[in-house]
């Protein structure tokens, strides 16, 4: 039996990397998908290759959410999975000292505020039922300091503050609705790509990127979704609030024994 049978499952910043992952593995496990992106064109040629739905969403708009609550007033699961690192669209500095007022307000304006009104979306989606998961993608930086690109370890922190706040909420209402961050890191997807470049000395700089993950590797986004299944489906009935960390380790400490 598919696990997420007869689920309708609502993923954001979905036309690529991790979110587009998610898509492919709910629609395998028998959900009714809508795959919703910034990029029109991106996301519309995603859907169709998945046999998903689609609708446009820019996270940081109000009217794109109201607009999805018009077209899907009734959902399952929402994955809030759009975000950005701030290097996108400016070069930085992105460290406390030395970041713009406007380059830190607008990787919160994606990650946090955009995460904010996802679960606001998926409370009232799912309350008529009184159940369903909404899955929060944070980050490794959202539970550690990153001093080069403090906006987005600062929003990623947030979203997984703000996800215990949801879960509780809903507990307290007597909603089976359940709320739940992810922490990925080192997650092999177009956001390494100029990090990484197409040079002879590919192969070297990723392994030097994941020295210090004890599993010396980096992980894939179908690792990623197999989590968020589990997560998104009924044997996740008593996890809420939680935090899951998906980073070969990284976090658990050194893998290097002393001497
Ligand atoms: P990608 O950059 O590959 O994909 C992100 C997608 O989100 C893109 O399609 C992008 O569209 C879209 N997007 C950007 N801004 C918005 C917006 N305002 N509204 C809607 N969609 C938007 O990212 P990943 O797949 O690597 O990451 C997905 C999530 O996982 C992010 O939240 C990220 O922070 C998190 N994460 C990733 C890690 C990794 O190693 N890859 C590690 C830890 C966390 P466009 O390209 O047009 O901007």
């Amino acid at each position: 039996m598919p696990r997420l049978m007869g689920k309708t499952c609502v993923v954001t910043g979905a036309a690529r990397g991790i979110g587009r992952a998610i898509c492919e593995a709910f629609v395998r496990e028998g959900a009714e998908v809508i795959l919703t992106d910034i990029d029109r064109t991106a996301g519309e040629a995603a859907a169709t290759a998945l046999g998903c739905g689609f609708m446009p969403l820019d996270v940081r708009e109000e009217a794109d959410w109201a607009a999805l609550a018009r077209h899907v007033p009734v959902c399952d699961v929402v994955v809030n999975n759009a975000g950005i690192t701030g290097f996108e669209s400016s070069p930085g500095p992105h460290d406390p000292e030395n970041a713009s007022l406007a380059d830190w307000r607008a990787v919160h304006a994606t990650n946090l505020d955009g995460t904010f009104l996802g679960c606001r979306y998926a409370i009232g989606a799912m309350k008529a039922a009184g159940s369903g998961s909404i899955i929060n993608i944070s980050s490794r930086s959202g539970l550690v300091g990153i001093p080069g690109a403090a906006a987005y370890a600062s929003s990623k922190a947030a979203v997984r503050n703000h996800t215990k706040s949801v879960a509780l909420w809903c507990a307290q209402h007597g909603w089976r609705i359940r709320c739940n961050s992810l922490h990925p890191a080192a997650i092999l997807t177009e956001m390494w790509e100029p990090m990484l470049g197409q040079g002879p000395d590919r192969a070297e700089r990723m392994a030097a990127f994941v020295s210090d993950t004890p599993l010396r590797r980096f992980g894939t986004v179908e690792e990623v979704a197999s989590l968020a299944v589990m997560l998104a489906s009924d044997e996740a009935a008593y996890i809420t609030g939680a935090e899951f960390t998906i980073d070969g380790g990284l976090l658990a400490g050194s893998a290097t024994s002393p001497g």
